[in-house]
């Protein structure tokens, strides 16, 4: 353990334990920041040690490397929710489930669907999380950033260009700090909360090792049916197989490794584009070591 200013830097941190895949060695540096400001400090040894650096979230959308992340990997922790009538004020790091549960038990619709995604607000901003009709893109106000030379924005929903699974933030090196949700009183909010949450543990498997899908839906159509019409579910390359309940999930059964993982991606793409004469464009994201 090592010191920069008041910030504890751990070395050699494992990273599976923070990922819902559980895959993935070891990183150089890692922090915990709690606060904008431990952020800022993460961002200024990154640029002293001259390292490139990795904003983590929940984990539930990576896949990192067997050889680990060769930098500084910051696990964005910063946590606070504050509800005024329909506006919501939330840290980064905040569980993304259970925001949606907190909104609905507050009578407040627009992240019903947010208590089946397991991310943090942060991630969800960054891939425009979405289900059952919800979109963060939908509920969203605002969103406080830090620019890696520590500038301080705030950028309103229209600056944010989002798109299905895409947002401005994946063409920028900083980090989502927290946001703000506008919400509408609705009666019923809960009642949805759970029925679509229902809907999720029937659909997915919630509990097995995975990162979601692992491919974005091509237009008008969807990875799913896709990856199914090319017979791939239960499909498995050393600790990896392809889900009989959702055949976009690949599960990691036991030990996986990336490689494994990264295998039965590239033989999904190849039958898919063998088959059907689609190119899979990859909705995980896969951090380089
Ligand atoms: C069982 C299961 C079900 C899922 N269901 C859905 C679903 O219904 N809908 C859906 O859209 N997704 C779903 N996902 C995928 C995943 O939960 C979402 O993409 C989620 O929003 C990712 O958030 P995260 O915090 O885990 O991000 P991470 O996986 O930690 O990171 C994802 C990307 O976001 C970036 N990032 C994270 N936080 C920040 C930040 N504060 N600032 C800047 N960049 C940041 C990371 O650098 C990385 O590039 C599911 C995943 C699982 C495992």
């Amino acid at each position: 353990m090592q010191f920069f200013k008041s910030m504890k830097v751990q070395k050699n941190k494992s990273l599976k334990e923070f990922t819902t895949f559980k895959i993935g060695g070891r990183a150089k540096y890692f922090i915990k920041a709690k606060t904008y400001d431990e952020i800022k400090q993460g961002f200024l040894f990154a640029k002293e040690n001259n390292l490139k650096t990795f904003i983590l979230g929940k984990g539930s959308n990576i896949l990192f490397d067997d050889k680990g992340y060769f930098g500084l990997v910051i696990y964005n922790n910063i946590n606070f929710l504050r509800i005024s009538k329909t506006n919501v004020y939330v840290g980064a790091g905040y569980s993304f489930p259970a925001l949606g549960v907190k909104t609905a038990n507050n009578n407040l619709s627009g992240l019903e669907f947010a208590a089946g995604v397991p991310g943090s607000v942060g991630g969800a901003i960054f891939m425009n999380a979405s289900s059952y009709s919800q979109a963060v893109s939908d509920a969203i106000k605002s969103v406080v950033y830090l620019t890696l030379d520590g500038e301080i924005k705030i950028l309103k929903k229209d600056d944010c260009n989002f798109e299905y699974r895409n947002s401005i933030f994946q063409k920028m090196n900083g980090a989502i700090l927290s946001s703000v949700f506008s919400l509408k009183q609705d009666e019923n909010a809960k009642n949805r909360q759970l029925e679509i949450f229902q809907k999720k543990i029937k659909n997915q498997p919630m509990n097995e090792k995975n990162a979601g899908c692992i491919f974005k839906n091509p237009k008008n159509t969807s990875a799913k049916i896709l990856i199914d019409e090319c017979s791939l579910k239960n499909y498995k390359m050393g600790g990896a197989i392809v889900s009989h309940v959702h055949p976009n999930f690949i599960i990691n059964e036991k030990t996986a490794t990336s490689k494994d993982v990264l295998d039965l991606m590239s033989h999904i793409k190849k039958v898919v584009k063998e088959r059907k004469n689609i190119n899979l464009r990859e909705e995980v994201k896969v951090i380089l070591p």
